[in-house]
């Protein structure tokens, strides 16, 4: 074949050099036959529309025209040429076609329109469907957003361990790290594991947030980010979890909880504007699709502002929903941790827009966050989402190291391996604030996916690790 350079299809398909011979490789999506001409559809996941290429029959092997199947992988000679029929601006005239990778009809894509459920099965292949790979496409630039929001704004991203050994937080929600053999486990008199020979001398886990760490660096640095991954053992089969997620932690020294309030809205308004002005394409495709109301509910977060409220106001705006007659599935008082059904209501019943909820009681937020003159609440916010709910959950920090102190000991947390922690408290301390927001929860907002295994390449759930 003669030696043309690749064209991706995304520039192709905006190009009008006309009758000029170009190169394009990429997988058969469909493929149509009249007596003459043969149309295949072909996708290179640069953009989700396809290049149509016209096979002249008379000018092809029949044989070979026959192994163009759906899936195959070709790459094609040809002209580019104006397109006639609707759709495309232009077709390529095929000259001449080496079939890179054959396929045959066992390939699991074949029928379209298949279930979700069906996908996950073959996550391996979906990202080359029309959705998936729209979605994929929408994440990369989310995370791109991400970091230039962040370093537009003066903030460094700071790499904080994947591997941990402080288990201050939700200890039960951590999957241990070992290299032990689990058959032959040393045990202590009491019956306690001895880690004392584990690979790092002591437990270890992998990172459920790396906020702990962040807090060091954000007494440094002054403003910081994380951006990476967190697992979380929780055995909640919700369409909102995984156990294996990407979570964007920014800690910023000298912000209270109203400065922390101003950063996040900022921060999902710049995130959904960079995909409305830069996913367009996909986005409208997932509008059409799945879910009618999505470029409309995009568009209207970026230009409302949230609402800021007190848990207890909350609270009592649940409860009179209650009285009225609502029926949740939990029950609401003051001092519950809300259900999803509750962070929905207020934000798509009542307020009909994102909620800042704050000043939760500290009996249901982390021993880290600032107290309260009530001594009843602290300086906790999360941000309710329409179909979400809870996206990011912050809060100012403790600056007191007494008080810090004491919350620790009335929660009994152990702090043996925590010294480090308590050192920004103990050397120049100073407020500061922060929150972490997940990444495929961002994700499921922006597609309109529904389930939040559908938003990233290999979803980890309870029996679930394929792929
Ligand atoms: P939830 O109440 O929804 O389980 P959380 O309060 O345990 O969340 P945080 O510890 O506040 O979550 O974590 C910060 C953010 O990380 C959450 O606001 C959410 O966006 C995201 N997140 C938490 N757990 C998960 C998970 N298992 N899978 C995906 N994202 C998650
Ligand atoms: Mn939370």
């Amino acid at each position: 074949m003669e030696a043309i350079k690749r064209t991706k299809i995304s520039d192709l398909l905006k190009s009008t050099a006309y009758g000029t011979q170009v190169n394009v490789r990429g997988w058969v999506r469909t493929r149509r036959n009249s007596k003459q001409v043969a149309f295949v559809a072909l996708n290179d996941g640069s953009t989700i529309n396809n290049v149509q290429v016209v096979i002249d029959v008379e000018k092809f092997d029949e044989e070979q025209v026959k192994l163009f199947t759906t899936g195959a992988c070709l790459s094609v000679n040809g002209t580019l040429v104006e397109s006639i029929g609707g759709g495309q601006s232009v077709e390529i005239q095929a000259v001449e076609i080496e079939l890179l990778g054959a396929c045959d009809n066992t390939y699991p894509l074949q029928k379209k329109g298949q279930t979700m459920e069906y996908m996950r099965t073959v996550a391996h292949l979906r990202p080359r469907t029309n959705t998936f790979g729209a979605v994929f496409r929408i994440r990369h630039n989310m995370a791109y957003a991400i970091h230039k929001f962040f370093h537009d704004k003066g903030f460094y991203y700071f790499h904080t361990p994947i591997i941990t050994a402080s288990d201050c937080e939700g200890a039960g929600q951590m999957f241990q790290v070992t290299t032990m053999n689990l058959y032959d486990l040393k045990k202590d008199e009491e019956g306690s594991i001895k880690y004392d020979s584990d690979f790092f001398g002591k437990q270890a886990s992998l990172t459920v947030s790396g906020q702990l760490e962040g807090e060091l660096a954000a007494t440094a640095l002054g403003a910081i980010y994380t951006f990476g991954p967190t697992f979380r053992a929780e055995n909640s089969n919700t369409p909102r979890h995984l156990a294996e997620f990407w979570m964007i932690e920014p800690e910023v020294a000298f912000n209270d909880i109203t400065d922390n309030m101003d950063l996040a809205e900022e921060f999902i308004k710049y995130c959904v504007q960079w995909a409305l002005d830069h996913c367009m394409e996909d986005i409208t495709f997932l509008n059409n699709m799945f879910d009618k109301g999505l470029i409309e509910r995009l568009r209207s977060i970026v230009d409302t502002e949230f609402v800021r409220l007190a848990y207890t106001d909350g609270i009592k705006i649940l409860e009179e929903a209650v009285a009225g007659g609502h029926k949740f599935e939990f029950p609401v008082y003051w001092g519950v941790d809300l259900a999803s059904e509750h962070e929905r209501y207020l934000v798509e019943h009542h307020f009909k827009r994102p909620v800042i909820l704050t000043d939760y009681p500290k009996e249901i937020k982390a021993f880290y966050m600032k107290q309260n003159e009530d001594g009843k609440t602290v300086r906790a916010m999360d941000v309710l989402f329409p179909k979400i709910g809870e996206i990011i959950g912050g809060s100012e920090r403790e600056a007191d190291y007494g008080k810090l102190l004491q919350r620790i000991e009335e929660l009994g947390i152990p702090m043996k391996d925590m010294w480090w922690y308590l050192d920004t408290r103990r050397y120049g301390s100073c407020p500061h604030s922060g929150f972490g927001l997940g990444f495929e929860r961002l994700l499921l907002f922006v597609t309109g996916m529904s389930n939040i295994r559908d938003v990233i390449p290999f979803p980890r759930t309870p029996n679930n690790a394929e792929f």
